[in-house]
């Protein structure tokens, strides 16, 4: 589904540059959640940007489900940047859920789940309403759907936009530390609508510091230092048994 070959990314241009991602291989297949884990600044904000082409990366390649995000390979393996409307297109296809949660102030929560099916799908009013409607339910709405972010708690902001990125349909979730911006007793509401939503079997990457939803829902556990993986596996592998003693040191920490 994600195919993440040897994927560099600096920031800025020559001496001044910031070397982030230092070339990282990933793979996450349809279906499955991969949670990212690393201290702060190991760059696994850039590297979810990267597979959403918030970032344009350095060098490597990225495809989501085959095709190569951002270039056009032609018959001479030569590669030609797309045009902003293609590469639009293949950013429709992955939702992306934030820390703080980004929602349109002056919309209700139905109103900022109807926004991106209307406005860049061209779909009525009327199907928005009701798909927007069905999605509020999903993630246990239905009785705030009128009201605006400020009159809900960080708890169903976030839910709502949850429901926000599924209006469009993904193929692929991201999520960047979903619940570290909720008071402690809000948290448990998000993930459990994230592990409703990779039962449902979307595929999802998740950054998060939650490690019983690591050990819980992922399939596959990635632990990230100074812009590179350094250990990967199954959550019991890499949660219980760590052989890099960065992650061992990162582990005894958060716990
Ligand atoms: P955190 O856990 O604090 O969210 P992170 O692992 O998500 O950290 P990133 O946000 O990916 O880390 O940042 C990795 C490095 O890249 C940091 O040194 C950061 O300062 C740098 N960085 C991120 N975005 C930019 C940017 N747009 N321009 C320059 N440097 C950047
Ligand atoms: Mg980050």
């Amino acid at each position: 589904m994600v195919e993440a070959r040897g994927v560099h990314k600096v920031f800025g241009h020559g001496a001044e540059g910031l070397h982030v991602l230092r070339g990282v291989d990933l793979a996450v297949p349809r279906g499955s959640v991969t949670v990212i884990l690393g201290p702060s600044g190991s760059g696994k904000s850039t590297l979810l940007r990267c597979l959403n082409e918030l970032e344009q990366i350095t060098a490597g390649s990225v495809h989501v489900d085959g095709e190569l995000l951002g270039y056009r390979e032609d018959a001479q393996g030569v590669l030609h940047r797309l045009h902003p409307t293609r590469i639009a297109a293949q950013r429709s296809r992955i939702g992306m859920v934030f820390q703080r949660f980004h929602l349109f102030g002056h919309l209700t929560a139905l109103e900022n789940v109807m926004e991106a099916p209307v406005q860049v799908r061209g779909l009525s009013k009327r199907a928005a309403r009701t798909r927007a409607l069905e999605l509020l339910d999903r993630v246990g709405l239905t009785d705030r759907v009128e009201h605006y972010p400020a009159q809900l708690s960080g708890g169903q902001q976030q839910r709502v936009a949850i429901a926000r990125a599924l209006a469009m349909d993904p193929e692929l979730m991201l999520f960047d530390e979903p619940t570290s911006a909720l008071d402690p007793e809000l948290v448990g509401e998000v993930l459990t609508v994230m592990q409703d939503l990779a039962a449902s079997g979307m595929t999802m990457v998740v950054v998060t510091h939650e490690i019983g939803f690591a050990r819980e829902v992922a399939d596959h556990v990635v632990f990230m230092d100074d812009g590179a993986i350094v250990e990967q596996g199954p959550p019991a592998e890499v949660l219980d048994r760590p052989s890099e003693p960065r992650l061992q040191e990162f582990l005894a920490h958060v716990l």
